[in-house]
Formats: structure tokens, C-alpha cells, sequence
């Protein structure tokens, strides 16, 4: 469920979010609780696993808007009884009562946005928080009961030494979170980091950025964490579910997902489609009960697009994809598809086999995007 709001926007954000009047905020929720209800008869034979508020900020909601969200989706969707459900959070939108009251509504995991544990790192990102700030909503969301929190980092800012993020790597640690998502920055065109990239201090270069890349491996795994995707790291018993199921697309339907709000993509069988991303549009579409109109960027996906994601996004996994999976999904071995690029990488060390399994190598990891372009169709 996407939830476009943010306190403001960060200078590294392309995402679709922003900072809206209350009256939007009221309009747009109203809009949404349309949407759940009237697209609920479509998937009246699916029982939810996983629910993942996202955004934007969703943390920027009241509880009792949230709760009202999360009572809407169990009255209308079949909810399985121990589905993992996730509310991103950005520190200085929550307090005390408030995570009580989401903990008590049924959220149970929390992926806290961070991004770097120096405040001189923050500011220049224009982050709306201190790292003190952050250490005190994290303690409040003990307090509140979570127990399974995740916690976002970003390596290679402007100006980041490998020593800077060995320090927030540190910190973060000491707290000993269920779960790290790790990801290098990349600067995407068209944010304010790009258009003022020559105003801000120096990127790492590449061997900085290979170092702080290996710094994470090293220091996440003397601490016990798994690195279960390129850059997700749990403790055991904690990755992620919504990302499991997302990125392993196994047999057809165990793996859809619905995607309600501004933008929002969907992928139902080998359907997908995205939600518009204009707000006028989504409130008036919502708003006349014609949901259906709301999907925009519809395609058909054909076979060989449906086998080149399995591969890439059960690439993405450590564990790598199953060849017996593949082969109950769509009929075929893997090598009968893919058997010269398989070839081709398994000889140069960048993909190997084992246990029924092809994944990457660590030397393949380094240059998965290159591994991945040869799966795509032409
Ligand atoms: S809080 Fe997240 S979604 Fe919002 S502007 Fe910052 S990076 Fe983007």
C-alpha cells in the first residue's frame, strides 16, 4: 500500500512522494479505502501473506488512520494468520503511543529509514532527523514491542570515507536490529543531488565504494547476519517475507502481488500493470468507483519475459534459483532456455550450481547487472 508523503523531500528521492495539506492527506486516504474495496473482488481466492505499507512515509499517518487502513484491508481481503506486516517508518514521525497503538493494530515489523548514523551525513541528504533522533524512536519501538525491526543504510554519499561508514556500520550494530538493508546510492536524474551534484563534496570513488561494499559483507557477518539477497542482511528466522515472496517467482500465483495507491504496481499472474501517478486523477478515478480505470502501463507478460524474472530476481537471492522450481513452472530445464549463458558464466566464475541450485559467485555478485542483461529476451 503506498503511502506518498514524506515531512519533505530528500535531495537523493526519485520516489513518487512529497509533502501534502492535510486535506490531501484526508482526500487520498478516502481514495484508497475506495480502491481496497472495490478491487477486492478480484482476489477473493487469495489469501494475503504479506502486507508492506510503503512510501514515501507512511509512518507520517496517525495510528487511527493506519488502523483504520488495516481493519479496511482485513474486512474486505482474507488475511492469513501469520502475515508479516510491515510499515516503513522515518524517525521524527513517530512517538511513544503511537508505535504502541500501530504494535497493537497488528503491525509487527518496522523497516526504519537511517541512511547513516553522522548528522553531518543526514543533513546533507536532507534528511529530517538527527541520529540521536533515530536512537530514540528505535528505544520507544522496543518499548512498543517490535521485535522485528529492519534498519536502511545507504553507503557511498558524497564525501563518505570507508572509515565514515565503518562508524555508522558500528552503530547500527550495537543495536543489534533483526534485519539491514544495505544499498549503495545511486544518483538518479532528475532529484536535486543530480541537478547539484558539482556543489556537493566528491562521490567515494571505486575502490572506496568496493571497500565500504566488502566492509559490509565482513562486519554484518562476524555479527551473525545472512546476507539473503545482494543487499539484505537478517539475523536467522528474519528476512524478509515480503521481499522472499516478491523476488522468488515460483509457481504462477503463489507469487502475486497487489499494489493499491498512487503508482502502485501490480503483477497477477502474467499480468501487470501500474496504478497512475497522477493525484487528480487517482482521487476523481477512487473516488467514481472506476478502480479499474486507475490501471495504467498494462501489459501481458509473455513466457520468455516471465522465465528471464525468475531468473534475475531469484538471482538476486544468495540461495540462487531452483532448477527443479523453474522446470515445475514452466515446463522446461533451465538449460534447455538458457543453456549458453549458463554456460557462458559458469565458465568464467560467475555463476555456479550446487544442491540443485545456480546462483551467483561473489566475483558474479560484482557484476550481477551484467550477468542479468544476457537473460533478458531481445
Ligand atoms: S523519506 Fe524516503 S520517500 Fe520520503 S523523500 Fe526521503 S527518501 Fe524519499
Amino acid at each position: 500500500m503506498h503511502i506518498p508523503f514524506c515531512v519533505r523531500k530528500c535531495v537523493y528521492c526519485d520516489f513518487l512522494s512529497g509533502p501534502a495539506s492535510d486535506a490531501l492527506r484526508r482526500d487520498y486516504l478516502e481514495a484508497l479505502r475506495r480502491e481496497l474495496a472495490c478491487e477486492a473482488r478480484h482476489y477473493r481466492a487469495y489469501e494475503v501473506e504479506t502486507v508492506f505499507f510503503g512510501g514515501g512515509t507512511p509512518s507520517i499517518l496517525e495510528a487511527q488512520e493506519l488502523t483504520e487502513l488495516l481493519a479496511q484491508l482485513c474486512s474486505h481481503y482474507r488475511i492469513a494468520g501469520e502475515t508479516e506486516i510491515t510499515l516503513e517508518a522515518n524517525p521524527g514521525t513517530l512517538t511513544p503511543d503511537k508505535l504502541a497503538c500501530l504494535r497493537r493494530a497488528g503491525i509487527n515489523r518496522l523497516s526504519i529509514g537511517l541512511q547513516s548514523a553522522d548528522d553531518k551525513e543526514l543533513r546533507l541528504l536532507g534528511r529530517i532527523h538527527t541520529y540521536a533522533e533515530f536512537l530514540q524512536t528505535y528505544r520507544w519501538a522496543r518499548e512498543a514491542g517490535f521485535d522485528n525491526i529492519n534498519i536502511d543504510l545507504i553507503s557511498g554519499l558524497p564525501g563518505q570515507t570507508p572509515a565514515d561508514w565503518r562508524d555508522t556500520l558500528e552503530k547500527v550494530l550495537r543495536l543489534h536490529p533483526e534485519h539491514i538493508s544495505a544499498y549503495s546510492l545511486i544518483v538518479e536524474e532528475g532529484t536535486p543531488l543530480h541537478r547539484h551534484l558539482g556543489e556537493y563534496p566528491a562521490l567515494p570513488d571505486e575502490e572506496c565504494d568496493r571497500q565500504m561494499y566488502q566492509e559490509t559483507k565482513r562486519m554484518l557477518a562476524v555479527q551473525g547476519y545472512e546476507r539473503y539477497e545482494i543487499s539484505n542482511y537478517a539475523r536467522a528466522g528474519f528476512a524478509c517475507r515480503h521481499n522472499r515472496i516478491y523476488w522468488q517467482r515460483g509457481k504462477r500465483h503463489t507469487a502475486d502481488y497487489a499494489g493499491f495507491g498512487l503508482g502502485a504496481s501490480s503483477t497477477v499472474g502474467s499480468l501487470r500493470w501500474k496504478n497512475t501517478d497522477d493525484m487528480a486523477r487517482y482521487l476523481s478515478l477512487c473516488g467514481a468507483g472506476d478502480t479499474a480505470a486507475l490501471r495504467e502501463e498494462r501489459e501481458a507478460l509473455s513466457e520468455r519475459e516471465l522465465m528471464a524474472e525468475f531468473m534475475i530476481l531469484g538471482l538476486r537471492m544468495m540461495r540462487g534459483i531452483s532448477e527443479k522450481e523453474f522446470c515445475d513452472t514452466f515446463g522446461r530445464e533451465p538449460d534447455a532456455v538458457y543453456g549458453a549463458v549458463l554456460e557462458k558464466y559458469e565458465k568464467c566464475g560467475l555463476l555456479a550450481r550446487g544442491g540443485g541450485r545456480i546462483f551467483l559467485t561473489d566475483a558474479g555478485i560484482d557484476v550481477s547487472n551484467v550477468v542479468f542483461a544476457d537473460f533478458l529476451p531481445d
